[in-house]
């Protein structure tokens, strides 16, 4: 095997890997921020690759984009406002813009970098990116939430890079608080929060800290995401209203077209694995 065709992705601490085969490397450059580089590969479209992460591929990015967005949507019982924290492929900002009931989404992506690669390699990702409804900001989203004011917004979609460089202030108790103090009476937070099989130690502290916040419900949502480390991704909800039930009948119903995402997939998902049952059940 010949190393120079092939990105991969280790995950020492796991003893893990992932690798892609690629034909080529089409961009690469140190923005502000992060280290970004674009990859062309032999069987999944393009590949985003940040600080030697990968976060976004053409091939099976709607795992993901869906997963963040609609069993949040579908579950707050009236989402009109919605912040997407990072999120800069656009990709969750179009499927958030999917639903009717949404008036105004913002997504602040604090590397306008992201969003520019984005538009060139990943285009149908951003093809909501001039819905009126449609807002992008270029800031640090944790400057965002702790400026704005009471009642500003339904749902915060937190979709951020892992917990290192400027997301590292993304997974923390004092963000949670001021998530809590901007979000409407129903609010809800949905993050991504990695991989149950790695991760768990990370999971834990993120949930001590949503519930520390304020947040008295929590719910972690599971789905496949081949890309990322161990291939089994989560995003944790929460919420300062129930989250056991979400509107079905809306979701049943859904107007517009999703390649993953169905009422049965979301009923699915909110299974929860004997391990985690037993380490989050107080
Ligand atoms: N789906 C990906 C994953 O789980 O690996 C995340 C993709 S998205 C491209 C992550 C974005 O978070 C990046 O564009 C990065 O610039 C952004 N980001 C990181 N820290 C941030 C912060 N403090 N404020 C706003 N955006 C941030």
């Amino acid at each position: 095997m010949n190393p120079s065709q092939w990105f991969t992705e280790q995950v020492p601490a796991a003893g893990s890997a992932f690798s892609l085969k690629i034909k080529q490397k089409v961009h690469e450059e140190q923005s502000e921020f992060q280290h970004l580089e674009i990859y062309e590969t032999e069987t999944f479209g393009y590949l985003m690759v940040i600080d030697g992460c990968t976060m976004v591929s053409t091939r099976d990015n709607f795992f993901y984009h869906e997963m963040m967005s609609h069993p949040a949507l579908y579950t707050h019982p009236n989402p009109k406002r919605v912040w997407i924290i990072g999120g800069g492929d656009c990709g969750t900002l179009r499927e958030v813009l999917k639903h009717d009931s949404v008036e105004h989404a913002v997504q602040i992506d604090i590397d306008e970098r992201v969003t520019r690669l984005a538009e060139i390699y990943f285009p149908e990702l951003c093809a909501s990116n001039n819905d009126p409804r449609a807002d992008l900001k270029f800031i640090d989203g944790i400057k965002w939430v702790k400026d704005a004011a009471p009642n500003s917004v339904d749902i915060i979609i937190v979709d951020s890079t892992d917990p290192i460089g400027p997301a590292l202030g993304l997974f923390s108790e004092d963000f949670y608080r001021d998530c809590y103090n901007c979000l409407s009476e129903n609010g809800m937070i949905v993050q991504q929060s990695e991989s149950a099989l790695f991760n768990m130690t990370l999971i834990g502290e993120m949930r001590d800290a949503m519930s520390a916040s304020g947040f008295n419900h929590l719910q972690t949502l599971f789905f496949p995401q081949c890309l990322y480390p161990s291939g089994w991704w989560s995003a944790t909800l929460a919420s300062k209203t129930d989250l056991s039930t979400f509107r079905e009948q809306d979701s049943t119903d859904k107007p517009f077209e999703t390649i993953y995402y169905n009422i049965d997939i979301h009923k699915a998902s909110l299974a929860q694995p004997e391990f985690f049952k037993k380490a989050f059940t107080k």
